[in-house]
């Protein structure tokens, strides 16, 4: 059946139809990544430049009304956010509006206490984060030694019905590519969506080498030594990820996001908003737009969505990461929000 949208389509200058907003709703997280934020955050902004709960849900209300079916709320870790039942429960409304889908992606640390209610607000479903399933190299990796919490963060996601879950993992080289068949037995034993994720040029350190990078093609080597997998038969459309089904019928799911090996921009339906209210076009843009500014200079709404629209106008052709003359993006993906 053919959905026939109430709102109207925000395309870019190559007419990619933008579908796909990602918020993020701090820029502090309780983990240290080696591959996001080694080094701890810088000084904390003042929250006067971050937005309200009051302003993201202006904000995303003209999104939706622009045709954004999706919003994933992130961050930073999103559930350090005290007002994140608030936020979601806004959010959820607009589902009156056209939104179809309302996610987070999390660490899972804070959902043993948050899950149950954050369901009640109106969230759909989670993402969350898992890169390893050794206490060793998971504390190596997130710097913090919490792997059985955010065993029990997925336990209480699933019991409170946030279910289609995902669990991210980004694959370094040298520090759990060796866990990739692990990662799938778990999706099978779990029945969750695993999604493999290369890493990026978007840590704070700027230690990211295309040596570190484990390829797409070789992580589904990695399963299939295992258990072979049988292309999902979906039109990609603007999915981040190569999905796949166990051939043999077991529950759970694969998924391979390869946006270093196997860019795929052309296809690609979403902008991002900062914290702090900047609109990015691109994971790896250089340069950000300043919603906030728009939004408090008293702009009319009409003003408003001339902005986005001319924004959404300067998103880029492509990502640039494999071209010689790349600049990595001066913040790092708790910043932008993953
Ligand atoms: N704190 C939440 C979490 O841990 O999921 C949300 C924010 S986090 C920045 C979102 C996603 O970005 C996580 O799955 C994380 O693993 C991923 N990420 C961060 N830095 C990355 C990098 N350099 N390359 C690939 N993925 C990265």
């Amino acid at each position: 059946m053919i959905k026939l949208s109430m709102n109207q389509t925000l395309k870019d200058s190559y007419g990619r139809a933008i579908r796909d907003l990602r918020v993020s709703v701090t820029d502090r997280c309780n983990f240290r990544c080696f591959y996001c934020l080694p080094h701890g955050e810088p000084p904390i902004a003042p929250k006067e430049q971050m937005l309200s709960y009051e302003e993201m849900e202006y904000v995303c209300d003209i999104f939706v009304s622009l045709g954004i079916e999706k919003i994933r709320l992130t961050g930073g870790e999103p559930l350090l956010r005290r007002d994140i039942e608030t936020i979601t429960r806004k959010l959820s409304q607009l589902k009156a509006k056209g939104l179809l889908d309302l996610a987070l992606t999390t660490n899972g640390y804070f959902l043993p206490e948050h899950a149950r209610d954050l369901k009640d607000a109106g969230l759909d479903r989670v993402t969350i984060s898992l890169d390893s399933l050794k206490r060793d190299t998971f504390k190596q990796m997130t710097g913090v030694d919490v792997l059985d919490r955010v065993l029990a963060g997925l336990a209480a996601a699933k019991e409170a019905g946030l279910q289609p879950i995902k669990i991210n993992a980004v694959i370094v080289r040298g520090h759990n590519e060796a866990e990739v068949a692990d990662f799938a037995a778990f999706a099978r034993e779990h029945d969750v969506k695993m999604r493999f994720i290369e890493f990026m040029p978007l840590d704070s350190g700027h230690d990211w080498s295309r040596n570190d990078v484990v390829s797409g093609r070789e992580i589904r080597e990695r399963i299939e030594v295992k258990f072979p997998l049988s292309p999902i038969d979906v039109a990609r459309g603007s999915e981040t990820s190569s999905r796949y089904r166990f051939a043999d019928g077991a529950p759970g799911e694969i998924g391979i996001i390869a946006p270093v090996t196997e860019a795929f921009c052309g296809a690609c339906s979403r902008i991002r908003l900062t914290a702090d209210g900047q609109i990015r076009t691109c994971l790896f843009s250089t340069v950000e737009h300043s919603l906030r500014d728009v939004v408090r200079s008293g702009a009319t709404r009409n003003e408003i969505i001339e902005f986005i629209e001319s924004v959404v106008m300067k998103k880029e052709p492509r990502h640039y990461i494999n071209d010689p003359q790349f600049v990595a993006p001066s913040r790092s993906m708790s910043f932008i929000g993953g």
